[in-house]
């Protein structure tokens, strides 16, 4: 189960992030993954929370972009995207095409919580008079 492998990887990866800028929490981690990735966002999504789990990044939640695939045609060189994995050229039937996108596992932002939000704003003592 590869995704397990990948879910540590950017664990790892968001605790250094979060150590190194010094944040107190992690929301949530934006991820995008190409359809020829060959990742299973669930099985991602739950590796990922059985890790973060009693963790310093408890609570922390993916959010997963699904990225197209990008082809060019070498024939008739059009540009086309998309969610099926096919390697012909949607205009002119041609297998020649060029693979430009599709292969992404990235992680695309790290959100952290609003220190100004609503629910942290009522918690605070009101300011004292003075
Ligand atoms: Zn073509």
């Amino acid at each position: 189960m590869h995704e397990l492998a990948i879910a540590q990887s950017i664990f790892d990866t968001v605790i250094r992030e979060k150590r190194a800028r010094d944040l107190d929490a992690v929301d949530k981690v934006g991820l995008r993954i190409g359809v020829l990735s060959d990742v299973l966002p669930d099985a991602l999504t739950f590796s990922f929370d059985v890790i973060c789990q009693d963790s310093e990044l408890g609570g922390c939640r993916l959010d997963i972009e699904s990225v197209p695939l990008t082809l060019t045609c070498n024939k008739c060189g059009l540009s086309s995207t998309t969610d099926q994995v096919t390697f012909l050229c949607p205009s002119c039937g041609d297998p020649s095409v060029r693979v430009d996108g599709g292969f992404e596992l990235d992680i695309a932002y790290i959100e952290v919580p609003d220190p100004l939000s609503t629910d942290a704003a009522l918690q605070r003592p009101a300011p004292a008079e003075s």
